[in-house]
């Protein structure tokens, strides 16, 4: 209530003064609370605008949706999407100078850029998806930009004329006439494409269309999409519906159904059945690797070996652990005893990140499914695909319906999941911010909570290591999956008298690395997820430049040998870096190493120590009374000595400080699926005082 209520003194604020003089003080006292309470519940301005802005493009979403659905046919469908954008509620004014508002900020705020990117992305998507039905294939694309281009500039011509040029009944017959004359134009003859849909993979010219998994199937809406590409050439691999609350609410009462049953089975049986979802996950290795790759960028030669294969180990190993799920017996005497009883939490939510998304699903299913709960996972919206096959593995594997269920879409999706009072806990892996939102929604109904977030993990090499594998660890810390790791060891602490051989090694390696087609097997560093996302890298790189580290390699888009059209990397070492530059203290998510130099143990350790984050660190030396020494200094959740980045099921990943909260992974898994249950049993009389 409290924050639907600063939203609402935000949009009054921006409506009525405008961006700059909208304070945070200010739309405080509007709302009459304190500006301690603002930044309670939002942080700071920033976030109180995001959060606005979020809001009214989730409005706008909503009332979107509640059309398409009641439209009939593509044309109806592409009308809805007009008259949501254009309806009388936005032409208001009150609405139009919060709108306009906004698209000034967007251009300085990359906070506020990425919700309207979702905004426009979804409109395409839709608009493209429906324009399928009506009009040639060549003729899509151009034509849903020319129409949402049209819906943009009659509302913006609208809201800037003092007079009011159009309103909103005369501007949505404009776009309608344009919209006919266009299809009109557009459509050369011949046989119109199928728009049907059915929730598979529809293997047609145009990409497949695929609904969420629900209740053991796909279950198809015909509702608001959007699409997902292939980040190393740019191609649609596939339109994906949004899970809206409709969506959610099928989930969760499949979830209720199927978790009573599966939890009601002994741990024996659920194991024998997640044993079969891991074989099937083997079996199929090549194929979801090569689905992977596409999806996410990353080389095939990675995929094929850690991707598929960490999932399948993860859910066998908790396959072997669930017969053996067991509470304990405690002697309490002559006349009582005490058991407990280790008891699933019921309805649990996953929310992946898009660097390892079928891990990922994995990582975050398979203990929760061995301990009796029921998952709704919602992947990022960059990857949605290999989520997808997980379900129906599990499916033909035999895991009841409703017990792994599928929502896709973007942080809204993810929020109707956190906020859900039927969702006992939320596993999210992805950034420090977002796991702080989790956590606070979370909050509200008290459900537990893990948080796999964000590093700026410390690897020191010290001057007894062996070289050559000081740098085989420091190039896994830091190439793998072009650097979109959690935990990798970004800022490389050298001492001082081996830095020189260090780096010769390292540079000389570096430059014979492949960058290239993820899907030749000659290539090491594939594209990184999305073209924002490669801005981002070189942001950094840019600015590791202007604060004055040294480029020994990289540090360049690779575009060369038909990369042009994807998001490429030359992995890049800088040199001569200082713990303050922002490449040294900010998680980059991409292929850049920053090397520091040092002298002396305790120095190194306090400045590896020197951070926000905590996620993992990594020592090389043959000492190893130091390597243990070191480790058990340094502030971190997953830690290697004389290795780097290797992460078996058997040992518990995660992360201290901002990095995350609880553990995935090995038997401290159990602990954040299941709740022990304490009974007392009495064997004689009850003695009562009165
Ligand atoms: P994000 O935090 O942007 O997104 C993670 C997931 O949360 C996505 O599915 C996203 O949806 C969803 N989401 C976003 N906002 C909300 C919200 N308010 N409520 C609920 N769900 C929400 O992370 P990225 O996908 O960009 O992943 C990169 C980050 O993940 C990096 O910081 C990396 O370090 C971290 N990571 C941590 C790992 C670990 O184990 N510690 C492992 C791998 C990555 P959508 O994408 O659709 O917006």
């Amino acid at each position: 209530m409290r924050r639907r209520q600063l939203i609402d003194a935000t949009i009054e604020s921006l409506a009525e003064i405008g961006f700059n003089a909208s304070t945070l003080a200010q739309i405080a006292r509007r709302a009459g609370v304190s500006p301690g309470l603002v930044a309670h519940y939002f942080g700071d301005k920033d976030g109180l605008l995001e959060a606005t802005l979020r809001f009214l493009s989730l409005r706008l979403y909503r009332a979107t949706a509640l059309r398409l659905r009641e439209a009939r046919g593509p044309r109806a469908r592409v009308q809805a999407l007009i008259d949501a954008n254009l309806a009388p509620e936005e032409f208001d004014q009150r609405t139009s100078s919060v709108w306009l508002a906004f698209w000034g900020q967007v251009l300085h705020s990359e906070r506020l850029r990425r919700v309207q990117r979702v905004y426009q992305a979804r409109m395409l998507a839709n608009l493209r998806h429906d324009l399928r039905g009506i009009v040639a294939p060549g003729e899509v694309a151009r034509l849903a930009i020319t129409i949402a281009a049209v819906i943009d500039g009659l509302w913006l011509r609208s809201s800037l004329s003092a007079a009011g040029e159009t309103d909103s009944v005369s501007a949505r017959q404009i776009a309608a006439l344009f919209v006919d004359a266009q299809i009109a134009a557009a459509w050369s003859g011949g046989e119109r494409p199928a728009a049907s849909l059915n929730g598979h993979l529809v293997m047609t010219p145009r990409p497949p269309l695929l609904a969420n998994h629900i209740g053991g199937r796909y279950h198809a809406t015909g509702g608001a999409t959007f699409e997902t590409r292939n980040p190393a050439t740019g191609d649609v691999l596939a339109e994906i519906e949004i899970a809206g609350e409709a969506e959610v609410e099928a989930a969760i009462a499949a979830a209720r159904t199927g978790q009573k049953r599966w939890a009601a089975m002994t741990g024996a049986e659920r194991g024998r059945i997640l044993k079969r979802a891991a074989d099937l996950l083997r079996a199929r290795n090549d194929e979801l690797a090569r689905l992977e790759t596409l999806d996410t960028g990353k080389p095939i030669q990675e995929t094929l070996v850690v991707d598929v294969a960490s999932g399948a180990d993860c859910i066998e190993y908790y396959a072997g652990l669930a017969a053996g799920l067991s509470g304990e017996h405690v002697d309490l005497g002559p006349s009582a005893f005490g058991y407990t009883r280790r008891e699933p939490l019921g309805i649990v939510a996953g929310i992946g990140a898009w660097n390892y998304p079928l891990q990922i699903a994995c990582w975050k299913s398979a203990p929760a499914l061995a301990c009796g709960n029921a998952m709704l996972f919602k992947p990022a919206e960059l990857t949605p695909l290999t989520a997808l096959k997980l379900a129906e593995i599990y499916a033909e594997a035999g895991v009841l319906e409703g017990v792994f269920n599928v929502v896709q879409g973007f942080a809204e999706t993810g929020r109707l999941l956190t906020r859900h009072p039927a969702i006992a806990k939320v596993s999210l892996t992805g950034e420090v911010g977002t796991g702080r939102k989790v956590m606070a929604d979370a909050a509200g109904a008290l459900k537990y909570v893990t948080l796999e977030l964000g590093g700026k993990s410390p690897l020191i090499v010290f001057d007894d290591a062996d070289i050559d594998d000081a740098v085989s660890g420091a190039l896994l810390a830091n190439f793998y999956s072009a650097g979109e790791v959690c935990s990798n060891g970004t800022r490389v602490f050298v001492h001082e008298s081996v830095r020189p051989a260090f780096i010769e090694k390292l540079v000389a390696r570096v430059e014979k690395m492949v960058v290239g087609d993820p899907l030749d097997p000659a290539t090491q560093v594939g594209a990184l997820i999305s073209p924002d996302h490669m801005e981002k890298v070189l942001g950094y790189i840019a600015k590791g430049r202007a604060e004055g580290a040294k480029l020994l390699a990289g540090g360049a888009r690779v575009t060369a040998n038909g990369l042009s059209m994807g998001a490429f990397i030359a992995p890049t070492v800088f040199d001569g870096c200082t713990d303050g530059m922002s490449i040294v203290r900010e998680e980059i998510f991409g292929p850049v190493m920053a090397v520091l130099s040092f002298t002396d143990e305790d120095e190194v350790i306090a400045r590896a120590n020197d951070t926000e984050f905590g996620l993992a660190a990594g020592v090389f030396t043959r000492d190893l009374a130091r390597g243990h020494r070191v480790i058990a200094q340094l502030h971190a959740g997953t830690c290697w000595i004389n290795h780097y980045n290797i992460t078996p099921i058997e040992l518990p990943f995660g992360g201290v400080k901002q990095s995350g909260l609880g553990r995935e992974n090995g038997k401290a898994a159990i602990e954040h699926y299941t709740q022990l249950k304490s009974v007392y049993v009495n064997l004689g009389h009850v003695e009562a005082p009165y």
